[in-house]
């Protein structure tokens, strides 16, 4: 099916020119699943290395079920992307999931590490995602083992992933997004970064600056305004034409008092997992029960109290949370 229903449309019109309010009018546009807490690759910055971390005591993966079960609330949804806070292509179920979801007009996306591409190539394709979304993060093998782990083939494969995916696909769909977390490490390596991108044929190339997760005022590795160097360097290239779409980090401004804008998504898109437990946000906040559960309060978690209270706080440009402070979504 390629065509949305009328309730999806109209959902979407509210959700993007509707009035905003603490209570959101319409249902979200978009859900995104957290389908496993396993992965194939132990990544430096990842949420799930902070010593505070949920997602050390791996739980079963989403089954055929529990995903069925969690879409039945949201009909009015357009978008469905899988994801994990580990990686989606390990879960057994996912091909049945995608197939039960294109039975509605719904676009469906993955966002994946990239280490399976190779082994479930035939299922990607036949399962006709809109968007693959591939981080890559690293130029070459040895700082790939070094920064994502993984073993010395590991870079080697999701590259001959990606392009076996290119070679195999119809035209761009699935469209290739690679992503890069560009540190202040790396920031220098950004035309590098873009010509490697290129290379591979991906359509769109986003980089990422560096999300926190513990002490959110410490800017180490991340790309902030007061940095000459950066400013100097993102404007030059910026006004390069590039043969890939270039998606450029948001600059971090030190010590912001007051979100710049609302975060958007809180209006537009809700995350779920395994348990049913929604995710704070769409960045840094991982799920929790704290944020609401789907299987025990059902849609109302949608605008329970702490949605309407974090939106209540953008909406009067304030901050409820400190890692709000560092996201790209808020910057000026
Ligand atoms: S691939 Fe993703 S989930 Fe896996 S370790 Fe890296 S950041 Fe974490
Ligand atoms: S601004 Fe805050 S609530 Fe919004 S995505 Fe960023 S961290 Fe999450």
């Amino acid at each position: 099916m390629s065509f949305f229903s009328l309730q999806q449309l109209k959902n979407y019109s509210v959700a993007r020119w509707g009035t905003k309010s603490d209570v959101c009018k319409n249902d979200p546009t978009q859900i995104c699943l957290y389908v496993t807490d396993r992965c194939t690759l132990s990544c430096k910055w990842c949420l799930k290395q902070f010593e505070s971390s949920k997602y050390l005591n791996q739980r079963s993966d989403m089954s055929f079920e529990q995903a069925k079960k969690i879409l039945q609330y949201f009909p009015k949804a357009a978008h469905l992307s899988l994801a994990g806070f580990g990686e989606p292509l390990l879960v057994e179920d996912l091909f049945k999931i995608t197939a039960e979801f294109k039975k509605r007009p719904m676009k469906t996306s993955i966002i994946t590490n990239g280490t399976l591409l190779l082994d479930r190539i035939d299922d990607i394709l036949h399962a006709e995602f809109n968007g693959i979304f591939v981080s890559v993060n690293s130029l070459d093998s040895i700082n790939y083992k070094l920064t994502c782990g993984g073993n010395e083939n590991t870079f080697d494969n999701v590259l001959k992933g990606i392009q076996l995916l290119v070679e195999k696909r119809r035209s761009t769909k699935p469209y290739i997004s690679l992503g890069f977390v560009l540190t202040r490490d790396l920031f220098n390596r950004a035309p590098e970064i873009i010509k490697f991108a290129e290379e591979t044929k991906a359509e769109c190339l986003y980089l990422h600056n560096l999300i926190p997760h513990d002490n959110y005022n410490d800017y180490t590795g991340i790309l902030t305004t007061d940095d000459e160097e950066v400013v100097a360097k993102l404007s030059e290239w910026k006004r390069k034409k590039n043969k890939i779409q270039v998606s450029w980090p948001k600059l971090v401004q030190k010590g912001l008092e007051k979100p710049a804008r609302i975060c958007k998504p809180l209006w537009n898109w809700i995350g779920v997992d395994i348990e049913g437990n929604t995710a704070g946000c769409s960045r840094a906040m991982g799920t929790s029960k704290e944020y609401g559960n789907l299987f025990q309060e059902g849609k109302i978690v949608w605008n329970n109290e702490f949605r309407k209270k974090l939106r209540m706080f953008f909406l009067r440009k304030e901050f409820l949370f400190d890692c709000c402070k560092t996201c790209a979504e808020v910057q000026p």
